[in-house]
């Protein structure tokens, strides 16, 4: 059986990279950007008043001068204008170019206009090159803005948007399909017998996926048949990049998933993990490099599994760089007697002095999902301890994309 480590190491090897598409820019956010984005211009691309005021010639306040004609109005976009006399000004707005023949502007506040002619306050003291934002002062035309590999959020589309691209290379987003088994299984909305279970992990693993930016994401039901299984999973295989199955993977008689799975060629990579929940995973590549994740499918185990092993290997496929691991403190004792990995869910202390601490919220048997309302994430307790006491560091995973 393999260790948490090894199993990670495992579906990372064994995932091929997602391929790359253009996007419009705004389909663009979320995506991992697979070019690199180079300034069309200078930033700014002159130089940028950032005051509503007049642009004057220093020289002439140095030499006394305190009232100025103004010889015209610049506007932002407006074609820039040139002053014809250091006696006169040019009423500017922010955004504008710099008037040739000035290099100083004074805020609106400073100066009052009459009859053509504006004056600075007797006592304000204005300097050289202020309310100016020099052209290439924030890039040159050419630098490397955004390199390949970067998540884009919304400053990087800013940026983009900058460099005058409406369209980018991104990671492809992979075509995902989670499939729930168990003939115990009614969706929501539908009526239910006494004997029947709410279908709870599609919609939460879709929800999962989704979160993290994987929105080509659908979910469907399966019964526990092995026809039915291989037919339909024959159809989802060559329609998809990964499969996330939950339920029918630990030894019960109706537990057909990894026979139907080996049957239509997808290739075992491991089934079981020294953890707890979720120790009868299954993970396994199809005939074209698709992943396919068997989770287990009591509630807790499915959402663990997703968002320890299907999550960081999607996230990895796609070109994003590998996160730094979490710590957190243990705020109370824990005991976890079997020699399996623990994955405990726990809540996030308010902090005092910006140390993250933590208080475990047990759940009763992997099957009580209502436990884990209000956790934030869980902890991760080394297999080779039993004892945690208060104050222990350990690894903690927010329920949150990593
Ligand atoms: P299995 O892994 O198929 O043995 O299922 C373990 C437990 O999880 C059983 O109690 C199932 O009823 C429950 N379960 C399986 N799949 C789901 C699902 N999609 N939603 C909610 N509960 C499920
Ligand atoms: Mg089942």
């Amino acid at each position: 059986m393999l260790t948490v480590a090894e199993a990670t190491r495992a579906i990372a090897d064994a995932i091929p990279a997602f391929g790359t598409e253009t996007v419009a820019l705004d389909r663009a956010c979320g995506r991992v950007l697979r070019q690199s984005v180079t300034a069309e211009r200078d930033q700014p691309p002159f130089d940028r008043v950032t005051m509503d005021g007049i642009a004057i010639d220093f020289d002439a306040w140095e030499s006394g001068t305190r009232s100025f004609k103004v010889q015209g109005t610049q506007h932002a976009g407006d074609e820039v204008q040139a002053l014809d006399d250091p006696g006169n000004c040019i009423e500017i707005m922010t955004g504008g170019v710099l008037p040739v023949g000035t290099d100083c502007v004074i805020a609106v506040e400073r100066i009052a206009v009459s009859d053509g002619v504006a004056t600075i306050e007797d006592a304000y003291e204005p300097a050289r090159r202020q309310f100016i934002h020099p052209q290439g002062s924030d890039y040159r035309d050419g630098a490397e803005i955004l390199s390949e590999h970067m998540l884009i959020t919304p400053l990087e589309i800013a940026i983009i948007a900058s460099c005058g691209l409406d369209a980018v290379s991104v990671s492809g987003a992979p075509v995902i399909r989670v499939i729930s088994t168990g003939n115990e299984l009614v969706a929501p909305g539908r009526p239910i017998e006494r004997q029947q279970v709410r279908l709870s992990n599609g919609p939460a693993l879709v929800a999962m996926l989704a979160s993290a930016g994987f929105d080509d994401a659908a979910q469907e039901h399966i019964a526990d048949d092995p026809d039915a299984l291989a037919t339909r999973l024959s159809a989802l295989l060559s329609a998809s990049n990964v499969l996330v199955m939950s339920g029918g993977v630990s030894m019960g008689k109706a537990d057909f998933v990894p026979g139907v799975l080996a049957e239509l060629g997808v290739e075992v990579v491991f089934h079981k993990i020294s953890q707890r929940p979720g120790k009868p995973m299954w993970f396994g590549i199809g005939p074209d490099g698709q992943a396919v994740f068997a989770l287990p499918g009591n509630p807790v185990s499915s959402l663990v599994c997703c968002r320890q092993y299907v999550l960081p290997a999607l996230l990895r496929a796609s070109g994003r760089p590998q996160p730094d691991p979490e710590y957190a403190v243990l705020a109370e004792d824990v005991e976890f007697i079997p020699d399996l990995t623990c994955f405990l869910p726990v809540r996030i202390l308010p902090a005092q002095d910006g140390t993250v601490s933590v208080t475990p919220v047990p759940t009763n048997t992997s099957g009580d999902f209502a436990a884990l309302r209000g956790t934030d994430g869980y902890v991760e307790l080394v297999k080779e301890e039993n004892r945690f006491p208060k104050g222990t560091l350990v690894r903690l995973h927010r329920w949150s994309a990593p």
